[in-house]
């Protein structure tokens, strides 16, 4: 059995990791995934270019295979590229069941972003500003219904830099919820990182 079918991923998304020459989990994909498949609130921490992003995007897309509702996950990365790059890891792997994703990052037309927000994506990768412009901007956007909220680079989101608008954006949010947080470091944040995520933490280093 491949390694990724032993941490609780379906076939489709053991297919999908192999047609992209993905055999084997990095440590912190063996750590999370089980983990986030099980309802647990995450904190991933390791190194840049250990795999976070499907230590995430994996579960999330089976969670979501078996029950898709509304927007159903909120990705917040502080960079537009960092968006960018997520967003082409959910596109392939969520290809077998029609995923509809959503970028939301700064420089681009607010208008046609409100566009693709109407469309009913299950998964928004955004920036905290550009969120932050269009909670405040649409009547009829809402993420009240997310399963999942997803802090990639948590440190660098969470450092302080973003208070404002995260304050706005953590309003928006429903009280329940499964938080998955992914840093490659994780220091003095992680008293903050636990107050946003106000539930049972579990800490996965593999540094
Ligand atoms: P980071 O931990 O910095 O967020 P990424 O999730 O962006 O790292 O992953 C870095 C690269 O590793 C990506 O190109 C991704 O496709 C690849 N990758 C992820 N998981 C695996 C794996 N299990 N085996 C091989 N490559 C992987
Ligand atoms: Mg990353």
């Amino acid at each position: 059995m491949g390694s990724f079918e032993a941490l609780g991923l379906n076939p489709w998304i053991v297919k999908q990791c192999q047609m992209v020459g993905i055999e084997n989990a990095t440590p912190i994909q063996k750590e999370c995934i089980p983990q986030v498949l099980a309802g647990k609130d995450c904190i991933g921490c390791a190194k840049t270019g250990s795999g976070k992003t499907l230590a995430f995007a994996l579960p999330l897309l089976q969670v979501l295979s078996e029950d898709p509702y509304g927007i159903f996950a909120l990705v917040l990365t502080p960079t537009r590229e960092l968006a960018y790059q997520i967003a082409d890891q959910f596109q392939i792997m969520g290809k077998p069941i029609g995923l509809r994703q959503c970028v939301i990052v700064g420089g681009m037309d607010m208008m046609r972003q409100g566009m693709e927000l109407s469309k009913r994506p299950h998964v928004v990768i955004s920036t905290p500003g550009r969120l932050y412009d269009h909670l405040g901007s649409c009547a009829t956007f809402t993420l009240k219904k997310i399963k999942f909220l997803v802090i990639d680079e948590a440190d660098r989101i969470l450092s302080g830099d973003f208070d404002e608008q995260l304050k706005r954006i953590f309003e928006a949010l429903p009280e329940q919820r499964q938080n998955l947080l992914f840093s490659a470091t994780m220091t003095d944040t992680l008293d903050k990182v636990r107050k946003v995520a106000k539930k049972e933490m579990f800490l996965h280093e593999t540094k």
